[in-house]
């Protein structure tokens, strides 16, 4: 033990420490150590994954009615809402997010998880129409062993949405958290085995991505590997999937536009902007960081932004009244300020933030303070690279189709936002925008039983709603021959 943290990990069913190197988890907020770890190396992976195949394989798992198999996601979701409080701690300690927003992906987590249940209860599947004397169904079946690969920003919620699904499939999960954020994903490890899930069902191996994570997702024995990540990353998995012939999900990166339209309820833009970008602070892959502003109303609009962006609280994420804290990592912070300054230097103009807060209260934490830039046209790198920190940039626009044209224009299509008091302006704009989900007058809503996922550089299947399990089995087709005659061919 470090501190309050454990130091083991869950390999095949055992808590035990790793066989790969050490892994240092610090606070954001003071740059203090909060645990070291022994990650996993790759014979943890393949202990893993072949306890993993086992326990998938055992008819006391295999053969469960969906009903009986949604019970074990309904009490880990119970024991979810049971350490709810706890659980959203060590978040808030080992991410530096606000107490607020880990006690939602904690609630998130326990909501996924009783959802899928009641999809699985509730899963239906087919007779297709017979096109001669058989009865054909199609029917769905588990894959084996599923790789689920997640980033630092939300841990549990990241986990949940693609470990509950993976559980409901009938599969057994091997789970390789971000190595900045193990602490909640091995957190949330041991409650799923204190729920009495069969052991090694799921291993919890926190370790380097090009170590643990690059073994898991070539390992035989892993059939398909679901990622939330960087696009970078998540291009070169799919290139290892592709040569295993290995379905891949990519939940990948983001620059997502947002646009306001002249007749917008400037209140609710307002608002819906500074938490659709600064929330999380920034480390979100839906962050709305490139707001399009129709040019009759941009200063106005801007300088306001600016205003309210300058009033946001900025501090510990342990303090219930903070919007904006820390980043999770400090080196995360300092190349967050690095591409700003690029884009200074640029020509962009800082309109607000653009470096550290300052004080004591700031010195030891990975702080960057909301930032808002403009000046630049979209294809600068600032409009067009993935920050994923809190920093906006505004650029006017007065025409509908150049605006759709430059909010296309990005390699990413993860989402939108429109705010505008026109209900045939929202459709016409929803559905030319390049984009897996689009927001009108909101932003940054989840819900899951609405799928998420995105377009182009953004990604590569769905999650969440009733088919995210289906994204975990395999499909089969069944005929039944009902004739009594032979088959006339062979006589
Ligand atoms: P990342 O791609 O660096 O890492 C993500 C995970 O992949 C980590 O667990 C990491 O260890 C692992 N990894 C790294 N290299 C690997 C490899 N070669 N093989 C296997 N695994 C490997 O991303 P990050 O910096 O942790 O997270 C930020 C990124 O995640 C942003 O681009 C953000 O937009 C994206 N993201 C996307 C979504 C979504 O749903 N679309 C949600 C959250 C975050």
């Amino acid at each position: 033990m470090t501190g309050a943290f454990a130091d083991e990990i869950l390999v095949g069913g055992r808590w035990r420490q790793g066989t790969g190197e050490p892994l240092e988890t610090r606070s954001p907020a003071t740059g203090e150590v909060l645990a070291v770890l022994r990650g996993a190396g790759a014979a943890d992976v393949d202990e893993a994954v072949r306890a993993g195949a086992v326990a998938a394989a055992d008819p006391g798992w295999r053969d469960l009615l969906p009903h009986e198999r949604a019970r074990h996601l309904v009490r880990i979701a119970d024991l979810i809402a049971e350490h709810a409080g706890d659980l959203a701690a060590l978040q808030t300690a080992d991410t530096g997010k606000s107490i607020n927003e880990t006690r939602a992906l904690v609630a998130s987590a326990q909501g996924t998880f009783r959802y899928v249940a009641a999809a699985l209860e509730t899963m239906e599947g087919a007779l297709t129409p017979p096109r001669g004397p058989y009865l054909t169904m199609s029917v769905h079946e588990p894959i084996g062993v599923v790789g689920a690969i997640t980033p630092w920003n939300s841990p549990i919620a990241s986990d949940a949405q693609k470990i509950a699904p993976a559980l409901a499939g009938g599969n057994a999960v091997v789970l390789k958290p971000a190595e900045w954020t193990p602490l909640v994903s091995l957190a949330l490890g041991r409650l799923i085995m204190d729920a009495g899930l069969p052991p090694g069902l799921l291993s919890v191996l926190p370790g380097p991505g090009a170590v643990t994570g690059d073994a898991l997702v070539r390992h035989p024995g892993v059939g398909k590997v679901s990622f939330t990540g960087g696009t970078a990353t998540g291009r070169a998995i799919g290139a290892v999937a592709a040569q295993k012939i290995m379905p891949v999900s990519l939940e990948l990166g983001g620059k997502s536009p947002t646009i306001v339209f002249p007749d917008a309820d400037r209140e609710q833009a307002l608002a819906g902007l500074l938490f659709g970008v600064f929330s999380s602070s920034g480390q979100s892959c839906v962050a709305g960081s490139r707001v399009f502003v129709h040019d009759s109303i941009y200063e106005e609009f801007v300088s306001e932004l600016v205003r309210r962006a300058g009033k946001l609280r900025v501090g510990p994420g342990t303090d219930p009244a903070t919007q904006v804290a820390p980043m999770a990592a400090h080196a995360h912070r300092d190349r967050v300020a690095a591409m700003v300054d690029r884009a200074r230097e640029a020509g962009a103009r800082v309109r607000c933030g653009g470096r550290a807060p300052e004080g004591e209260a700031y010195e030891r934490g990975a702080y960057y303070l909301p930032t808002i830039l403009d000046g630049v046209p979209n294809d600068a790198p600032i409009c067009q690279e993935e920050v994923f920190g809190p920093v906006l940039v505004a650029l006017p626009f007065a025409d509908e189709d150049d605006l759709v044209a430059q909010a296309n224009a990005s390699v990413y299509g993860l989402a939108c936002g429109i705010w505008t008091g026109d209900y045939r302006t929202a459709w016409r704009v929803a559905r030319r925008i390049e984009a897996g989900t689009v927001w009108i007058n909101t932003y940054k809503q989840f819900s899951i039983s609405t799928p998420f996922g995105g377009m182009k550089d953004s990604g590569l299947g769905r999650e969440k709603g009733r088919e995210g399990i289906l994204g975990y089995m395999r499909q089969k087709s069944v005929y039944w021959g009902l004739d009594d005659s032979p088959l006339p061919w062979a006589g």
